[in-house]
């Protein structure tokens, strides 16, 4: 079979102006992924490279060996600037420049002109080099979870690979000059093979943008606006995947449910605005007088939940006293007026594995209730007989035979 190289490279410049087009079009419909932009450039300054090369012999070598690889210099500093930019680092424009102003400065002499292997392997030194940064950028931001991330980074890796194999071939496979059509399977081969990564590259970069936006309206979806703590959406995640940790471990875990006490008076006396405000400083007063691995969820209202992994009641108790005294000390300035507000707290603990956790939450909110009812400003146990209720059946019948 032949694969003529002439065909192979103006379908290649056509597609790669097509992905370029459609990259353009996604970041038009959304501008907020500026990524795409950058990763936008790479394509109309690769298309317009290879429709430079195309013609190599009737026009000038200044431009189609010249700028034409200048252009692909150009082209593959941006994918590594648009991988840079996807992670939320700054572009770094002065190699790039360098590198395509470098080639620009070593076509003006005549040995490298000559010298069709040294220029096959400067360029592909280069241009494997930008893939291989852009590859290890993505690569590096593998914290966030995308599906599409590792298949990137494959991709990239390869294209690199790929680049330097040329490396290897060039003696075999010399590039067509003039513009002939040049029957070189080596040529047309290693071209539909870049080819290939280009169309690849392109269809990641739009999964990597479709996936990193979904994950954020999920995320969005687990949080609450006002406070910016964790909704009672995801404290239902969470209890489910507690459940699931659960069931044969016996670590303590202990919930606090923590209510304002007479918030629709702070409302009343001060306006919702001012309301807001209290339940802002209560989430930060909250969160700074607990551990990182504890969770603060706002269930809704002025109604707010810790988990407490591995958390047994004597400590769990002395985070909530904790919270009290800090809350009832802390002040909100409306105008020249304080809003004094205290929290009432319901604390449940268990050390059963198997323990639904539901049932714990319904245990702490029923001691958040006798709180009330004594009074307010305190912190209350959850009944023993709260939690019997919810202990493991096969426990209650051992209970009951003791
Ligand atoms: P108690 O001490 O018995 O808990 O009395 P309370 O007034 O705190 O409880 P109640 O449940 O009667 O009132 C809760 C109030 O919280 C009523 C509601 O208007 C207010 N509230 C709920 N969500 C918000 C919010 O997001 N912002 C503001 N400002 N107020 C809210
Ligand atoms: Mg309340
Ligand atoms: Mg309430």
């Amino acid at each position: 079979m032949q694969i003529d190289v002439f065909t192979i490279m103006i379908a290649s410049c056509v597609a790669i102006f097509l992905f370029g087009g459609a990259l353009l079009f996604f970041w038009n419909q959304d501008r907020a992924s500026h990524w795409l932009a950058w990763w936008v450039a790479p394509f109309l300054m690769g298309g317009l490279g290879v429709a430079l090369i195309i013609p190599r012999g009737l026009i000038l070598d200044l431009i189609s060996i010249g700028l034409a690889n200048a252009l692909l210099f150009g082209a593959f500093g941006f994918v590594w600037q648009g991988a840079r930019v996807f992670g939320g680092r700054q572009p770094l424009l002065v190699p790039v420049l360098i590198t395509a102003l470098g080639w620009m400065g070593l076509t003006q002499l005549p040995f490298f002109m000559e010298n069709m292997s040294v220029r096959v392997v400067t360029y592909s030194l280069v241009t494997a080099s930008f893939t291989g940064l852009a590859a290890w950028e993505l690569w590096r931001d593998r914290a966030e979870h995308l599906p599409s991330r590792i298949p990137a980074v494959a991709v990239l890796a390869s294209f690199a690979v790929t680049l330097c194999f040329r490396v290897l071939v060039v003696e075999m496979a010399p590039f067509p000059v003039g513009a002939l059509p040049v029957r070189s399977n080596w040529v047309g081969g290693f071209n539909a093979l870049v080819f290939a990564h280009v169309g690849f590259f392109a269809m990641l970069i739009i999964s990597l943008t479709k996936e990193r936006r979904e994950a954020e309206q999920r995320k969005f979806a687990l949080l609450d606006p006002l406070t910016g703590l964790m909704n009672r959406r995801a404290f239902m995640g969470q209890v489910e995947r507690s459940a699931r940790r659960r069931k044969y471990g016996h670590e303590p875990l202990t919930l606090l449910v923590l209510d304002l006490d007479h918030f629709k008076s702070v409302n009343d006396r001060f306006g919702h605005h001012a309301g807001d405000r209290v339940l802002v400083a209560f989430a930060a007063a909250a969160e700074a007088c607990i551990r990182p691995t504890d969770q603060l969820y706002r269930m809704g209202g002025e109604e707010f939940c810790f988990i407490l992994p591995d958390t047994a009641l004597p400590e769990a108790l002395a985070i909530a006293e904790r919270i009290r005294r800090t809350f009832a000390g802390n002040l909100v300035r409306v105008g020249d007026q304080h809003a004094a507000t205290t929290v009432s707290i319901g604390v449940a603990t268990t050390d059963h594995a198997g323990f639904d956790l539901e049932i714990l939450l319904a245990a702490a909110d029923a001691a958040v209730y006798e709180a009330k009812a004594r009074g307010r400003n305190r912190v209350v146990v959850a009944e023993p007989t709260a939690l019997r209720h919810a202990a493991p059946l096969s426990e209650i019948g051992e209970r009951k035979r003791a």
